[in-house]
């Protein structure tokens, strides 16, 4: 557990929150500000600040856990899409420093309605071969 960190407190129970499923690896709550209804996160319950930081196998579970959570809610929320969302850094948009991924339920007639959209730039002439050569792995 990390000092003040909110997600260690929330897992420690020492702050409390709406869990909708646990196992040993992970605990899923309710978003308190969320971007829809039923917005959730996914909290490792090890302390692990971002994607960088968390160890391969729990991104494995994470994203595993990912899936039948967003068919579930998706289920259950009767919702028309589904966001995940991970961010990582501040610039990034990450406020909270323990890894969690947004499951994000959109509806048809539901708020936020922008949420992900962003200006599309265009590439200059040569930067896409730079960027492969870089890039490719
Ligand atoms: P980030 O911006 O780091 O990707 O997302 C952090 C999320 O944590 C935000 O959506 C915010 O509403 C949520 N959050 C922050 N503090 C609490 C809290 O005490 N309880 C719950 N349930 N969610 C929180
Ligand atoms: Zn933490």
């Amino acid at each position: 557990m990390a000092d003040n960190c909110i997600f260690c407190k929330i897992i420690a129970g020492e702050i409390p929150s709406t869990t909708i499923y646990e196992d040993e690896d992970f605990q899923v709550i309710l978003d308190i500000n969320p971007a829809s209804k039923g917005h959730a996160l996914i909290l490792p319950k090890g302390h692990y600040a971002n994607i960088y930081q968390l160890p391969e196998d729990l991104a494995a579970k994470a994203m595993k856990l990912a899936k039948k959570l967003a068919e579930h809610m998706t289920d259950k929320l009767q919702c028309d899409g589904f966001n995940l969302v991970q961010n990582n850094g501040e610039v990034a948009g990450q406020t909270v420093f323990h890894f969690h991924l947004h499951l994000i339920p959109r509806y048809l007639d539901g708020a936020n309605k922008d949420l992900l959209t962003w200006n599309n730039l265009q590439y200059k002439d040569g930067e896409v071969k730079q960027l492969e050569e870089l890039l490719k792995c």
